[in-house]
């Protein structure tokens, strides 16, 4: 790795510097320090989805640690090349539900719009995956043409979600570019945007990318960080420039077993995420069907246990949602345990986070 470890934390290194000085291509898997065998399946899996880690969240790796959380997300692994029955190309169906190229219609008032299929970081673990690889194209302004008519003639879609691929790993122009189109449409409300980047490429959160999303509309950014390791200052400094702004930020993350599937992992995670980032922990995903992800998967009822004590131990502010995104377009659906043992007319038997259970008896005006 020495060889990666240069001039990026030079004062003047550009966010284009720490993506050339990171991992590109297959070829550059050479130069981490894997053991021969794991170079060899690494390569296999790179071939099946493609390798990208910016040099910054490169150098968050401890390599002396076989199962580094940080590692687990972007470095391939053997894991990868076995695929379990039933699992999906397309884990929640974007396809079946694109009317036109670049866009998913799957909830009445939102649509999903992909700017691009290409990513500052190539995750291990996502479940476009497939997309990116057979689809793979950059931004045209042409090519986002069918869409955003599609968005214009539907008055009731009032968000749009680019997501991808990384939306923010554009440039400023084509940002500036498509937000102006969007805003253009006047029953479209919010801009949403799903990146990776402020965790894996914060250098790239300038000040010419926040006014090239700055206009008419609200911003929302949804970050997608799965483990505290990942919160550094240069992550901070990146969000704060876009609190700053006035956006929005929530988090989305997965649940993933060996990188943050325990209690202390995830409320190390929620906490900073709120208390030093000032995101907003979101959703936690349950894992879908991806393919080849059978070894980051956990249990529902595993994943049910840690919400469920993640609850008590977490103020309402910093507990995420556990969702699982349906099969076939089904949508998010919250998995977490119900605290509701039963009712008695109107007396309700629930459960409280002391796991006493208490009731509560309905009292209304007719
Ligand atoms: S940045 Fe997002 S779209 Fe790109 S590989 Fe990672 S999870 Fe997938």
């Amino acid at each position: 790795m020495t060889d990666l470890k240069d001039a990026i934390h030079a004062p003047d290194a550009t966010w284009q510097d720490d993506v050339r000085r990171g991992v590109r291509h297959v070829r550059d898997l050479d130069r981490l320090p894997l053991s021969p065998a794991e170079r060899q399946a690494a390569q296999e899996a790179a071939s099946r989805h493609k390798v990208r880690v910016p040099k910054t969240y490169l150098d968050l790796i401890d390599w002396d640690d076989p199962a580094d959380p940080i590692r687990a997300q972007v470095i391939p692994s053997p894991g990868e090349l076995e695929e379990a029955d039933g699992e999906l190309g397309d884990p929640i169906a974007d396809h079946d539900f694109s009317p036109v190229p670049r866009l998913t219609h799957r909830h009445a008032d939102r649509v999903l719009l992909f700017p691009t299929y290409q990513c500052a970081v190539y995750c291990r673990f996502c479940f476009r995956k497939e997309s990116l690889t057979s689809i793979g194209r950059g931004y045209t302004r042409e090519a986002q043409e069918p869409a955003l008519a599609y968005i214009a003639d539907h008055p009731e879609i009032r968000e749009v979600i680019l997501t991808g691929g990384d939306p923010l790993s554009l440039p400023d122009s084509a940002l500036a570019e498509i937000r102006a189109s969007i805003e253009a449409i006047a029953h479209v409300r919010l801009l949403r945007i799903h990146t990776r980047v402020p965790v894996a490429l914060p250098s790239r959160i300038t000040s010419g990318l926040v006014a090239a999303l700055q206009g008419r509309l609200m911003v929302t950014v949804v970050t997608h960080f799965n483990h505290a390791r990942e919160i550094t200052a240069a992550a901070e400094t990146a969000c704060r420039t876009m609190r700053q702004a006035g956006f929005v930020l929530l988090n989305q993350s997965v649940l993933l077993k060996g990188i943050n599937d325990s209690v202390e992992a995830l409320e190390e995670l929620c906490r900073e995420l709120m208390y030093r980032l000032g995101v907003k922990p979101y959703y936690l995903h349950h894992g879908d069907l991806a393919r080849g992800m059978a070894h980051r998967r956990t249990t529902i009822a595993e994943g049910q246990a840690l919400v469920e004590a993640l609850r008590a131990r977490l103020s309402g502010i910093c507990n995420p949602v556990y969702v699982l995104d349906l099969p076939e377009g089904g949508g998010k659906v919250p998995l977490g345990p119900c605290p509701i043992e039963g009712r008695d007319g109107e007396t309700w038997r629930i459960r409280g986070l002391d796991g006493e259970v208490r009731t509560y008896r309905e009292i209304v005006k007719a």
